[in-house]
């Protein structure tokens, strides 16, 4: 059986050759595996396997994960959409949270990082190809949101965040991840904040192209974990 640590080697050596081919240095992409489909057991072998970053993206799992000693070994990414009543839950257990898609939902994350003496980073989740069952800004209103989130306290604005097409397609995928990019770099320009730095794109299944594109976080759930579909059949 493969274990964690090969399949960590092995998207890891797909990162270094997707860097290679744009130019990148590969300590630029932090690998976040996404533990969704793995119980709190996991944990332990998950860092051995050398994994420092996890995402959930529901709470309900993630607070199974969180009340593990294991879970100390591991900075935690917030990944999946979350409801404005969840909010004090996930403050002060996540680093970072990567689906803010409203103001309303990042002013009450600073209201309780305030109230709890916490902190988060956030990223703002765009929803590039305009697919109506995906959850995310419009990229019409990024810009706006992005200037009103920027000036909230207790939360610090890092970057943006994406989920391309399910498509095997790269021609379909990369697009989408230039975009984002495109986005972040108009970002940068309008709020001039150096710590504007974060694209968290790429999954599974897309993950050496959003590389290319200049990803600096991927979220790598099936490729990684064990007993679940990986698709190496690309
Ligand atoms: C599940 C999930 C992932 C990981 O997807 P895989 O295709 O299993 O790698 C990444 N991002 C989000 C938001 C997810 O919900």
């Amino acid at each position: 059986m493969v274990g964690y640590r090969e399949r960590v080697q092995s998207v890891q050596n797909e990162v270094v050759e997707a860097c290679h081919r744009v130019g990148r240095d590969p300590r630029e992409v932090h690998l976040i595996g996404v533990s969704k489909t793995v119980g709190p057991e996991a944990l332990p072998d998950l860092a051995t396997a050398g994994i420092v970053d996890l995402g959930e993206n529901r709470w309900q799992h993630a607070r199974d994960m969180l009340s593990t000693l294991a879970a100390a070994n591991f900075t935690w990414h917030f990944i999946g959409h979350l409801q404005a009543n969840k909010v004090k839950d996930v403050i002060g257990r996540f680093s970072w949270i990567h689906s803010v898609d409203s103001v309303a939902l990042a002013t009450e994350m600073s209201r309780r990082c305030i109230q709890q003496d916490k902190w988060v980073q956030l990223l703002l989740q765009v929803n590039i190809a305009g697919e109506t069952q995906k959850f995310g800004l419009s990229p019409e209103k990024l810009i706006e949101v992005a200037q009103r989130v920027h000036e909230l306290p207790g939360v610090t604005l890092r970057g943006l965040m994406t989920i391309a097409p399910k498509s095997s397609d790269v021609n379909e995928v990369r697009p989408v991840f230039r975009e984002l990019a495109d986005w972040l770099r108009r970002l940068q320009q309008s709020l001039g904040d150096p710590q504007l730095t974060e694209l968290s794109m790429g999954m599974s299944d897309d993950f050496p192209v959003a590389v290319e594109e200049g990803a600096t976080m991927i979220r790598i759930g099936r490729r990684l974990m064990a007993g679940t579909e990986s698709n190496e059949s690309r």
